[in-house]
């Protein structure tokens, strides 16, 4: 089981979120998808824990920027998808879909969803029951196509909503207030929806992040995951 810390990094601009991943059983420790060092470090050291990995979902920089910074102040090694070998910064272990990853004692699957990239991954820990979906899932909402197409990200959506729905998800923004408005406007009548959104701004009010939430209610409330066919899906673009 893997104890998980969230970080929020550039605040206030892109609102990106790390996350400190720590194995219980030795220990061993991650940092997944750091956007920037300073807060990471601080985080760390108040936990006093010293990354032995850094992990990656995809290659866009306010995922990677932080990543040559903690390898050299830790030695730890960075860790992201093989068809990305040639673009995250300072990769030294390179992760392939259907592929395990081990930190310490907790097994994480390595799933390919491309969509937001081509080389974008899952970091999938079925037995702590979490998901790190980086740019491909947000609350309520998904992310932008910047290298693959809908009929791409629509196979990814599927093996999202394939997951077991007790599984939580951690997102690599906060952009729930803007998945929110998205997801009202194309189902102004879901009762599931504004109950989410109610328990999102009580978060959001208290400074929390939304998540972790439950893949069940994004099935239910996220537009994306809500559609049935390819045909209702590409209709949302
Ligand atoms: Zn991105
Ligand atoms: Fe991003």
């Amino acid at each position: 089981m893997i104890k998980i810390h969230t970080v929020l990094c550039r605040e206030g601009t892109m609102d990106n979120y790390a996350y400190i991943l720590i194995d219980e059983a030795t220990g061993i420790s991650a940092v997944l998808d750091p956007s920037e060092a300073a807060p990471i470090i601080k985080k760390c050291s108040e936990l006093a824990v010293t990354p032995a990995y850094i992990l990656n979902t995809h290659h866009h920089f306010d995922h990677t920027e932080g990543n040559l910074e903690l390898k050299e102040r830790y030695g730890a090694q960075i860790v992201g998808a093989a068809k990305d070998a040639h673009r995250i910064p300072g990769i030294d272990i390179t992760v392939e879909d259907g592929g395990n990853f081990k930190l310490g004692d907790s097994k994480a699957e390595i799933i390919a969803v491309p969509g937001h990239t081509t080389g974008h991954i899952l970091w999938y820990f079925p037995d702590s029951k979490a998901v790190f979906t980086g740019d491909m899932l947000f609350n309520l909402c998904i992310g932008g196509l910047f290298e693959g197409s809908p009929q791409q990200m629509w196979k990814s959506v599927l093996i999202i909503k394939n997951l077991p729905d007790d599984t939580l998800f951690y997102p690599g923004h906060e952009y729930t207030a803007q998945g929110a408005s998205f997801a009202k406007y194309n189902s102004p009548d879901n009762p599931e929806l504004d109950k989410y959104i109610a328990l999102a701004q009580q978060k959001l009010a208290a400074g929390q992040p939304v998540c972790p939430l439950p893949l069940k209610l994004e099935k239910q409330c996220n537009p994306y995951l809500r559609a049935r066919t390819p045909e209702e899906f590409l209709q949302l673009f």
